[in-house]
C-alpha cells in the first residue's frame, strides 16, 4: 500500500504520470469530472468522436451501480468490496450502502494509485471506509490483504463489485476464471455486482478501438459471455440486462440510445 501525508491537496505522488492516460482518468473524462489530464481528455474526445453519446453510457454504468448497491443494502448486505472501484464522485459506494445500513463497511480496491490518493482525503473521517492499491488480478493478495482481514468478515456474505472494470482484462488473463475464484471466496448469501462493455451496436466496436489503440485496454464482450460471469449465481430480476433495464427507478426510454447500450450486468446472489 502507498502512503503519503501531504497538506497541499494538488500535490500528486511521484508514481502517478499525467503525461499517459489512465482509465480512471479517461472514465473521469466522460462522466465530465475534474481529476483528468489533457492526455486522458485526449482518449475520452476521441472515444466520443466514434461513439457520440455524451458520456451517457458512463453516467448510466455509475447510476446502476448505486442502484445495486442500494438494492444489496436493502437485502441486509453491510459490507461492501469494490474492486476497481475508481475515482471518487458526487455520490460514492460507502455513502449509498452507509445511508441504507450506516456503519457498513467499504473497501476500494484499484491499481491507479490517484484513487488512494483522492480518497484518500475524501475518507479521512470515515472509520468504516479504506481504500487500498492493488491489483485485481490478483485476488488472493486482495482477499487476504491486511486493510481487508479484519475488517471485512469473510465468511459473512458481502456485496463485491466489479463494476465497468472486467473489461479492462483481456482473454489471455482468463477473466472469467478470476471472477470465478473471488465467487468461490464469498459466503453463501453473497451479491456480485458485474458490468461489462457490450459489444451490442457496431458502434461500440469503433469506442473499444479507440481505448485498445490509446489506452491499450477496454474490450467489448457480447451478452452470453457477460451473462456467463454469473454462473452459479441466482440471477436477481431482471438478469443481466442492459444498463438502463436494471431495476429503473423512471420508466425507460425506448429504444436504447447508444449510452444504453454500450454497457451490460446484472446482481447475483451467491445460493
Ligand atoms: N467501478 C467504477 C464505476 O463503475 O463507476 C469505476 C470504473 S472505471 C471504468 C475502471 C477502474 O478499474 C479504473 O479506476 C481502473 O484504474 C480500475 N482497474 C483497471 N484494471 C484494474 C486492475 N487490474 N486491478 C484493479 N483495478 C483496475
Amino acid at each position: 500500500e502507498l502512503r503519503w501525508n501531504h497538506q497541499d491537496p494538488d500535490y500528486l505522488p511521484p508514481e502517478i504520470d499525467t503525461s499517459k492516460p489512465s482509465i480512471a482518468r479517461v472514465y473521469d473524462a466522460f462522466l465530465g469530472g475534474k481529476d483528468n489530464f489533457a492526455a486522458d481528455r485526449a482518449v475520452a474526445a476521441e472515444g466520443m468522436r466514434h461513439f457520440p453519446d455524451r458520456g451517457e453510457g458512463a453516467r448510466q454504468n455509475r447510476a446502476m451501480l448505486f442502484r445495486g448497491v442500494r438494492f444489496m443494502a436493502e437485502q441486509g448486505i453491510d459490507q461492501f468490496l469494490d474492486i476497481g472501484s475508481g475515482l471518487p464522485t458526487m455520490d460514492n459506494t460507502h455513502s449509498v450502502a452507509q445511508r441504507v445500513n450506516p456503519g457498513a463497511k467499504v473497501v476500494y480496491v484499484d491499481n491507479d494509485p490517484i484513487v488512494l490518493a483522492h480518497a484518500r482525503a475524501l475518507l479521512q473521517t470515515n472509520d468504516d471506509t479504506r481504500v487500498i492499491t492493488a491489483d485485481m488480478r490478483r485476488p488472493d493478495t486482495i482477499l487476504r490483504h491486511p486493510q481487508i482481514e479484519g475488517f471485512l468478515d469473510l465468511s459473512r456474505p458481502i456485496g463485491l463489485l466489479m463494476v465497468a472494470v472486467v473489461h479492462h482484462l483481456g482473454d489471455d488473463e482468463d477473466p472469467h476464471g478470476l471472477v470465478d475464484r473471488y465467487k468461490a471466496a464469498l459466503a453463501p448469501g453473497s451479491y456480485l455486482q458485474l458490468t461489462h462493455f457490450c459489444s451490442c451496436a457496431p458502434e461500440v466496436r469503433a469506442l473499444e478501438g479507440v481505448l485498445l489503440k490509446m489506452l491499450g485496454t477496454g474490450r467489448a464482450r457480447d451478452m452470453p459471455e457477460i451473462l456467463s460471469f454469473f454462473d452459479g449465481l441466482e440471477l436477481v430480476e431482471p438478469g443481466v440486462v442492459h444498463l438502463p433495464e436494471w431495476r429503473p427507478e423512471q420508466p425507460v426510454r425506448t429504444p436504447l440510445g447508444l449510452g444504453g447500450v454500450c454497457i451490460a450486468g446484472g446482481v447475483g446472489r451467491k445460493p
